[in-house]
């Protein structure tokens, strides 16, 4: 019987730390072994880390939390350890609050960003050895709500933001409406399982609900570039929460569906939207883990870009992005793919004034959202102090907007510029491509005014502060709404009730009736239940409605600051309206 059982049997181990125990102390690879086994204590690696630069607390040290992990290798794995762990600082996980503690280092206090990697002498991996421990602590259900949510999204709708297949096939043919007023074209297509095709583009589900400008604008480069490309019905999401809670099984899921998919159509390439842990995880990691050997190359939509421009497939015009602009390396494209030369190639011939921040490249400090962080609400005050390392470099180059390669970057840059007060927008490096591409010369089409398209409609604005208020009936009467507005829930729901309005814009926190109560009691009510809700809120309750599922899903959602492209984007799709009509 092995000390595990022995300690089963005398039941000091609660069985959720048994299951965590009996996990850890399974088949180790090579690369975890030296990891587990190697680290001198010299102490080169704190400074590497952004939770201990901005909270100068020992605890949050690389080596202090790669420890914790370790003290149970020591004490069940190492040969030393198991004859007397003591001498080699062995410890075990006993209980349910051992198991919490563990969860708050692994989890709530490594992004997995590996920037400590890169800065130990001896390579020693701690993000390797978090992600093993995220693994077991997973499979007893011990994780962030979040992660937990996410990964049964993954397993049973196929995309980590549970959005069904029918939603986003119509979600791809009101972008194609968008895409062809853009470029004015009416056979501008966004084509679907098509067969043959040289490429296949997979995205990050955010793209599909909350974020449509990057897709917008990937379709637009493909358009210009005369690409013979499609997106794929089934397997289109390029993220993998396998890669962030630790289980492979869950990685190889989520590669299988992307790949079969592929192999199906038959295309030459498949290409990853701008997305670090996606690129990275699908790239690198999924065929491995779905143990299979792919006929096709997968590459980064960077790479893709880079490529159109060196052909002259597309031309561009860096006086159409005037203002200066930075460029954030995403962890996992810069330190750990080594992709760091693409995305300044683009930028500075689609910018005017690009700027570095540094360090840069491979020693890019984590935007604080790696690591699946932004899944994970009850650890946002931890990871918005940490994100001060980050908002200082933003500031120091005094750049007017922030370039990033990946969807999750944008949104954890997005929390931080906010709470750190820098108000300046962050987005895609394609979005920049986008805006500076060189349009082929086409007769233009006639527009129908926005103003005809909704008139008639009416907009209830819910919110209790009166300048978003002014903004949005504003801006929404600009656009041919006719707007009513409340500053608190009851007054809303009063409203809406009299009114039956077309679409209701709603705030989350308000004082007294909560707009999440708000939501919840149009959806009861039988008379307003059909009215759709778009939810427009601060940052963390914004992360807890994109990740938790214990609620229906509004028809929209954005997070302050409001952007009005994007908005006006989501409520033509809301209602259904026609953007432009060409004669
Ligand atoms: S730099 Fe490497 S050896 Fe030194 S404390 Fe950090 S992990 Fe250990
Ligand atoms: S992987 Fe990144 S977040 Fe985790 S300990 Fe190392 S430097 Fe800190």
């Amino acid at each position: 019987m092995s000390k595990i059982e022995m300690s089963k049997k005398d039941g000091k181990r609660s069985d959720k730390a048994q299951q965590v125990v009996e996990g850890f102390t399974g088949k180790l690879n090579r690369q975890a072994v030296l990891s587990f086994g190697t680290c001198v204590h010299c102490g080169l690696c704190a400074d590497s880390c952004h939770y201990y630069l901005a909270t100068g607390d020992p605890k949050m040290t690389p080596a202090y939390k790669a420890d914790q992990v370790r003290h149970l290798y020591k004490k069940h794995v190492d040969w030393m350890g198991r004859v007397a762990p003591g001498w080699v600082g062995g410890s075990d996980l006993q209980t349910d609050e051992d198991l919490d503690k563990m969860k708050d280092v692994v989890f709530g206090s490594c992004t997995m960003c590996r920037r400590c990697t890169v800065n130990c002498p001896f390579g020693v991996d701690k993000a390797l050895m978090m992600r093993f421990m995220r693994g077991h602590l997973t499979r007893a259900g011990v994780a962030p709500q979040g992660v937990l949510d996410v990964n049964k999204d993954q397993w049973e709708i196929g995309n980590q933001m549970g959005v069904s297949q029918e939603d986003y096939l119509e979600t791809l043919e009101w972008l194609q409406d968008e895409l062809r007023a853009e470029v004015e074209d009416d056979t501008a297509e966004i084509p679907i399982d098509k067969e043959g095709a040289n490429i296949v583009f997979v995205v990050n589900p955010r793209e599909i609900k909350y974020a449509p400008l990057s897709l917008l604008a990937a379709a637009k480069i493909f358009y210009v570039a005369g690409e013979n490309w499609t997106m794929p019905s089934v397997g289109w999401d390029n993220t993998n929460f396998g890669l962030f809670s630790g289980l492979d099984d869950l990685g190889g899921h989520m590669g299988k569906l992307a790949f079969d998919q592929a192999e199906k159509l038959g295309v030459q390439k498949m290409v990853i939207s701008e997305c670090g842990h996606g690129f990275r995880s699908t790239k690198w990691e999924s065929p491995n883990w779905a143990k299979m050997d792919l006929e096709f190359p997968i590459e980064s939509f960077l790479e893709t870009m880079v490529d159109y421009v060196n052909t002259g497939r597309i031309s561009l015009d860096p006086s159409l992005n005037p203002d200066p602009v930075t460029y954030h390396d995403p962890c996992n494209l810069s330190r750990s793919s080594g992709m760091t030369e693409e995305p300044r190639f683009l930028l500075k011939r689609s910018c005017m004034d690009f700027r570095e921040m540094y360090p840069n490249r491979a020693d890019s400090f984590c935007c604080s959202g790696g690591g699946g962080a932004m899944s994970m609400s009850e650890y946002a005050p931890r990871r918005l102090e940490v994100a001060k390392v980050k908002a200082d470099q933003i500031k120091e180059t005094g750049a007017k907007a922030v370039a990033t390669a990946c969807h999750n970057c944008v949104d954890g840059l997005a929390d931080l510029i906010k709470h750190y007060k820098i108000n300046i927008p962050v987005k895609n490096v394609c979005e920049f491509v986008a805006d500076a591409i060189v349009m082929p010369a086409v007769e233009k089409p006639v527009e129908v005014p926005a103003v005809e398209v909704f008139a008639e409609k009416t907009v209830l604005v819910v919110d209790d502060e009166p300048d978003v208020v002014t903004f949005l009936t504003t801006f929404l009467q600009d656009q041919g709404f006719k707007t009513l507005s409340a500053r608190d829930g009851d007054e809303g729901m009063q409203l809406a009730k009299e009114h039956r309005p077309d679409l209701i814009t709603l705030d989350v926190t308000m004082p007294g009736k909560s707009g999440i109560s708000v939501y919840n009691d149009l959806r009861k009510d039988p008379e307003l239940d059909h009215i759709p809700v778009f939810i427009i809120t601060g940052v963390v309750e914004f992360r807890q409605l994109m990740y938790h599922r214990n609620m229906e899903a509004p028809e929209g959602y954005m997070e302050k600051p409001i952007n009005n492209d994007v908005l006006l984007m989501q409520i033509r799709r809301i209602l259904g309206a026609e953007v432009k009509v060409a004669s």
